[in-house]
């Protein structure tokens, strides 16, 4: 029995070890030119969803301006989670002009809160609408965890370029939305990854693929870091297993 675990063992590091290096020898933006626009606006619902989920795509891009749509008041931390939100988006390079947040009574965190797509597509609209952001990266309609507010936030998103036309006078920007996972594949690190290298090669898709370098990563956890109130024991195990640590596979999404 022994015996038959260490050898499991020894073979699931062997995969570890090949995927980490698919991985690192294939490091980069894997996408169509101009795919992730000039300046993009990465959409979250909480502090720390920037650093948890998307430091790869926040790490690469030319131009990143962010908006939260609250200050993760769950617990009533949101002043403190605010700052820690500035903190983590300047230890992915994103200085503090560009970072906004709202804190508003209708967008309150939690699993039981309702927001209103209609309310959300207002506050961004009024952030994107006056700017020349091109692109918005936010979530997909999975949430990455199935969260309301995460997904309710994507349909935010969605509501605001369904209504531009009505709301601005320039071109509406490109929508791309971060594929959520089965746990299965969220929380195999690496070995996911290279698994989205494989399937993205393979697809001949307009969907961008984005992986972090190790430089890349240790930013991604030094503003996980900043978020110092929500450093409990799980998330340091989500920091070494997650997926989105690594990569993020952002889909091309239409707003029809
Ligand atoms: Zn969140």
């Amino acid at each position: 029995m022994n015996r038959k675990v260490n050898r499991l063992v020894r073979q699931l590091f062997l995969v570890g070890v090949v995927c980490t290096a698919i991985v690192l020898l294939t490091g980069g933006v894997h996408a169509p030119d101009g795919a992730l626009g000039k300046k993009a606006l990465v959409l979250t619902a909480h502090p720390d969803d920037e650093a948890m989920f998307f430091s790869p795509t926040v790490l690469s891009h030319p131009h990143v301006s962010a908006l939260c749509l609250s200050t993760g008041n769950a617990e009533g931390l949101g002043g403190v989670r605010a700052t820690e939100l500035v903190a983590s988006y300047a230890a992915l390079g994103v200085p503090a002009n560009r970072v906004a947040y709202v804190d508003d009574p209708a967008l309150q965190d939690g699993m039981d809160t309702a927001w209103d797509p209609a309310h959300i597509a207002r506050i961004v609209a009024a952030r994107v609408c006056p700017s020349d952001i091109d692109t918005i990266v936010t979530f997909d309609n999975g949430g990455v965890s199935q969260h309301p507010n995460h997904i309710a936030t994507f349909q935010g998103a969605l509501h605001m370029l369904r209504t531009w036309d009505a709301r601005c006078k320039r071109p509406a920007p490109r929508l791309l939305t971060l594929n959520s996972f089965s746990w299965r594949i969220k929380f195999t690190g690496t070995i996911a990854a290279a698994g989205q290298v494989i399937a993205h090669t393979l697809s001949g898709t307009r969907d961008a693929l984005i992986l972090a370098s190790p430089n890349m990563y240790f930013a991604g956890l030094r503003a996980m870091h900043a978020h110092v109130s929500q450093l409990v024991w799980f998330r340091y195990l989500y920091l070494v297993t997650s997926v989105y640590m690594h990569a993020n596979w952002l889909h091309v999404t239409e707003a029809t």
